[in-house]
């Protein structure tokens, strides 16, 4: 069966990890037929816009994306293109399996978590009042108004958004996930004792989806003490349900626990459109050098092949990743004791020792 799906370099490091992911995926055996489109800072000053129409409209087409990271400047600048496409394709889930594999440097063994992260609303909804805007004005008048508080006008004011709908949504899918990948418990994460609005309204909305999975057990953190217990026994969790800003940071420190971005994959899904991409951003200053680690893509590869019903191909994908990463021989600087390490290879040589395990599978 021949599979449609827009592939996106992204920029940076993208087109690196793309092209390694592309041939890894190619060689399983599986027929793609890819509709290559460009997104991304590269893209600004041509076209006025990091995220043209086109790629959204190709990935409506195929239903189905692969995607490099795609840079947005810190603090300034256009808003970020990951967030417009999530947006604009309602990916409200954001699925970021984190997994220890033999011969991954990491202070822990047999961790198996996934994390489900809200996608679409929080902190990220773009709600932002820039400090002296005529709406910030507007704001800090009706909150004086409305609450009585008077805020200093020298400040900036960043919105949290939490909606009943959206939460409904993520809680089932993540129990929906955990049926059918025959996982044990779902932790809802929060920090309701001091938000007691907006994560209050997340956290009774987890309960009540929780009632709809008896088979599955159902608990809550509160965010900080999440990232101690992730640090200290991470055994003790499966699944874990955030909303969106404790889910990003919640990931990337997950990552941390099994060997770093290099290797953590994600994936956006909703109820009509996928899309799969590294944890990890574009991580520029190693543009074009073939220096970074394509296997967090490749593992994004993994999790697309399963999307796309290839299971076969996906084990076998996952299985010539993890011995690679076993055999210790053809790996990037980052999975390396010291980021130094004269024994390092390039990301495209990663991907020529992938394949040819798997060609021996
Ligand atoms: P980053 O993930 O690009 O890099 C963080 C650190 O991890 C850096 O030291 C980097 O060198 C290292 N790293 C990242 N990927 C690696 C890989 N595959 N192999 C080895 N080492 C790797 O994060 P950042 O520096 O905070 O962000 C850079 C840009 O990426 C920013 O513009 C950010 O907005 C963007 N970003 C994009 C996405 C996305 O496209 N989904 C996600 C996160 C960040």
């Amino acid at each position: 069966m021949l599979h449609p799906v827009t592939l996106i370099p992204g920029d940076g490091t993208g087109p690196e990890i793309t092209e390694a992911t592309r041939r890894v995926l190619e060689a399983t055996g599986v027929q793609f037929d890819w509709d290559i489109r460009q997104a991304g800072i590269d893209l600004m000053a041509k076209c006025g816009t990091v995220l043209p129409d086109e790629v959204i409209d190709s990935i409506k087409r195929t239903k189905v994306a692969l995607k490099g990271p795609i840079t947005t400047p810190v603090g300034k600048g256009f808003r970020s293109a990951n967030v417009s496409l999530r947006k604009k394709l309602d990916l409200y889930a954001n699925l970021r399996p984190a997994k220890t594999y033999q011969g991954l440097r990491s202070r822990y063994e047999h961790i198996d978590l996934i994390i489900v992260r809200e996608n679409t609303e929080d902190l990220y909804a773009g709600l932002e009042f820039q400090k002296g805007a005529p709406e910030l004005d507007v704001m800090i008048e009706t909150i004086a108004r409305t609450t009585g508080i008077h805020l200093n006008h020298d400040c900036a004011i960043s919105i949290k958004y939490i909606s009943v709908l959206a939460s409904q949504r993520i809680v089932r899918f993540a129990f929906e996930y955990a049926r059918c990948h025959g996982r044990r418990k779902v932790t809802a994460v929060h920090k309701a004792n001091i938000m007691k609005c907006s994560d209050g309204l997340f956290l009774a909305t987890a309960h009540e989806i929780s009632k709809e999975y008896p088979d599955i057990q159902f608990e809550d953190r509160i965010v900080d003490n999440m990232c101690m217990q992730l640090v200290q026994k991470p055994e003790l969790y499966d699944m874990l349900v955030l909303p969106n800003l404790y889910g990003d940071i919640i990931s990337d420190l997950s990552a941390g626990l099994i060997g770093g971005l290099g290797v953590a994959p994600g994936a956006n899904i909703g109820s009509h459109y996928a899309v799969f991409e590294p944890v990890h951003g574009s991580a520029p200053k190693y543009a074009k050098q073939n220096k970074v680690n394509p296997m967090a893509m490749m593992f994004s590869g993994v999790l697309m092949l399963r999307h796309l019903h290839e299971k076969d191909a996906a084990n076998r994908l996952e299985q010539a990743i993890a011995q690679v990463i076993a055999e210790g021989k053809w790996l990037t600087y980052d999975l390396k004791p010291r980021p130094d390490d004269p024994t390092a290879v390039g990301t495209s040589q990663v991907a020529d020792a992938v394949i040819e395990k798997l060609h021996k599978l």
